[in-house]
């Protein structure tokens, strides 16, 4: 559920306040025009707000809800604007703080991953750099910090340093399915049914789906833990709470979807992976693991699904953002479409579906030369391949 802070018709300080704020962030077109009133949320505002959504890579709906006013607030820091420190807690969040990291990346000191978030891995990639550059060790940045960085910008650039990492761990990993744990997070639940359409609720197809595929994950060796029930609708820090706690090594997140009245038409299976667009001469970062998975998961359920490819997308809304691990959401099928809805309504359809994002988990974690042609990888090969 999205809660919305600001929309269209509104007026106010506020409404003034996001147009200030656009206007900084770089997107021009909300600018008042002459005899316009900056503290009305009009036509103008709202095509400023899709636009800023839209390079975020978060749900453009020209609404200002939650997200969309965390992604504003973040949007206005830049490094070395402000002290950055780590306050458990309260963690600092900004654009400066992602421009840290992806420095922090590149110079190879941090573990975790770019998120905006000034936690733990961070402070201790700062200390680290601290310690090799002999600085004052406070894991704080501030302008020694900045000046360290500055005099380390002709480093390798952080996008390939952090593909290099992250296709470095998955290969420690192993190529077994064997000892691992997949969390399954089935969208909505308990009172909220998700969308609607041929007689089914999205809450029901997706924990049914979820079901199968845990099934399947069992019998090859994989912990697979769902994140509901068939009458729970946990919220979602509650699911990554859960998925912290068992150390999950990916999260899979099912929906279907449901057309508004500006498409009715729409169906067909998409992906998405935590990432971010950038538009200045910042690289875009994401999250190289999910992206991968979230291509698998796409090729698998078109290869074995008269499903129409809508394709895979960098995302950057707060489920993709904050599960500390490899993530990828799933939108099987559009429920408001007869031809998708008859397809989720057969239980043999849904394990086609489970086997291919089975088959996704897998070749995640098979080295390139093992992998089979895509579509062609069941259940048996799976277990053949974890017992041998
Ligand atoms: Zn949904």
């Amino acid at each position: 559920m999205r809660s919305t802070l600001l929309r269209p018709g509104d007026s106010g300080p506020r409404v003034a306040g996001v147009r200030t704020v656009l206007v900084d962030v770089g997107v021009a077109s909300a600018a008042a025009g002459p005899g316009e009133h900056p503290d009305v949320f009009d036509a103008r505002l709202e095509r400023a707000v899709r636009e800023f959504q839209q390079r975020r890579g978060l749900t453009a709906d020209g609404l200002v809800g939650a997200e969309t006013s965390r992604a504003l607030d973040a949007a206005r820091w830049h490094l070395g604007d402000r002290i950055l420190r780590y306050t458990p807690g309260h963690l600092l969040v900004g654009d400066d703080v992602v421009e840290l990291q992806e420095r922090l990346l590149g110079l190879g000191v941090l573990d975790g991953r770019v998120d905006g978030l000034y936690g733990p891995d961070t402070e201790r990639a700062v200390r680290e750099l601290q310690r090799s550059c002999g600085t004052a060790v406070d894991g704080t940045c501030g302008p020694t910090t900045l000046r360290v960085l500055a005099q380390l910008a002709r480093t390798v650039g952080g996008g390939d340093a952090a593909a290099l990492r992250a296709a470095e761990h998955v290969r420690r990993a192993g190529s077994s399915l064997a000892g691992r744990t997949v969390v399954l997070d089935p969208g909505h639940g308990g009172t909220d049914l998700g969308a609607l359409g041929g007689g089914l609720t999205e809450a029901d197809v997706v924990l049914d789906l979820a079901q199968r595929l845990e099934g399947r994950l069992a019998a090859s060796g994989v912990t697979a833990v769902l994140t509901r029930g068939a009458d729970q609708g946990p919220a979602l820090a509650e699911r990554i709470a859960l998925a912290t706690q068992v150390g999950a090594d990916l999260y899979l997140c099912l929906h279907c979807d449901g057309a508004g009245p500006g498409s009715p038409g729409a169906h067909g299976v998409a992906s998405s992976y935590w990432g971010q667009v950038r538009t200045d001469d910042r690289p875009a970062v994401r999250s190289v693991v999910g992206a991968r998975l979230a291509d698998l998961v796409q090729r698998e359920l078109v290869a074995r699904t008269p499903l129409a490819d809508l394709r895979t997308h960098a995302r950057s809304g707060d489920l993709l953002r904050l599960t500390p691990m490899p993530a990828v959401q799933v939108d099987l099928g559009y429920l408001t479409s007869p031809s998708d809805a008859a397809l989720l309504a057969d239980p043999a359809f849904r394990d086609t579906c489970a086997e291919g994002l089975l088959a996704a988990v897998q070749r995640l974690f098979l080295p390139e030369e093992d992998d089979a042609a895509t579509g062609t990888l069941f259940l048996g090969d799976v277990v053949a391949r974890s017992r041998g």
